[in-house]
């Protein structure tokens, strides 16, 4: 099953994304996750990278595009995949269509997690992230076990600084230009199923579950 997880930065769907991961035993790939863990091993594209991030820019898709069509040509990738914050724009979205059409495959589900701006910026407050390993938790709904440390290796939990609040209201309005066209994107190709991500995490996570099949 090939899965794009789409939503505002904030709307959760990278915890689901890992979820479904899991369930159906497929990668979740995460672009942000791809070009933090390149900054932190400090390549070239991982220092490109953090000029736009740190500013709460997108990427651009030249520097995005190719890395993704490695990475879904892998061979555990060959029962499908989650992606993850990918594609955020048009030109991203037709070029995964074509890189799949050339191999006779195309997504199945383009999952929009969809959750109001007015209830970002107070839930991206409150997100967490390991300086370390990069998981992250909320000091709400998915809580460290110990305050600040985080649960997988006991580093530091920050607030990133693309986390940061006036960080996030870019974000949200680079969303809105330039993700958002995608909703129309995938719902002409009749994929778009929408799930109501101001519930609680697990009753987001069975409403994917029901559009998935168990
Ligand atoms: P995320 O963890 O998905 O919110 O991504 C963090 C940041 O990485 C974004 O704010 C962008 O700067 C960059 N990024 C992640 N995915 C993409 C993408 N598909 N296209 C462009 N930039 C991206």
């Amino acid at each position: 099953m090939k899965i794009i997880m789409l939503g505002a930065p904030g709307a959760g769907k990278g915890t689901q994304a890992k979820q479904i991961a899991d369930k159906y035993g497929i990668p979740h790939i995460s672009t942000g996750d791809i070009f933090r863990a390149n900054l932190k091993q400090g390549t070239e594209l991982g220092k490109k990278a953090k000029e736009y991030m740190d500013q709460g820019l997108l990427v651009p898709d030249e520097l995005t595009c190719d890395l993704v069509m490695d990475r879904i040509g892998q061979e555990d990738c060959k029962n499908g995949f989650v992606l993850d914050g990918f594609p955020r724009t048009i030109p991203q979205a037709e070029a995964l269509d074509k890189a799949l059409a050339n191999i006779n495959e195309k997504m199945d589900y383009a999952v929009d997690v969809d959750v109001p701006d007015e209830n970002i910026v107070n839930r991206m407050s409150g997100r967490r992230a390991c300086i370390n390993c990069g998981a992250t938790y909320h000091i709400v709904s998915i809580p460290t076990k110990v305050e600040g440390i985080c649960d997988r290796c006991g580093e530091k939990v920050v607030l990133r600084d693309d986390d940061q609040p006036e960080t996030v209201k870019k974000r949200l309005n680079v969303y809105h230009e330039q993700t958002q066209p995608l909703i129309d994107y995938y719902k002409k190709q009749d994929i778009l199923r929408t799930v109501d991500g101001t519930q609680p995490m697990e009753q987001v996570f069975g409403a994917i579950v029901e559009i998935l099949g168990a």
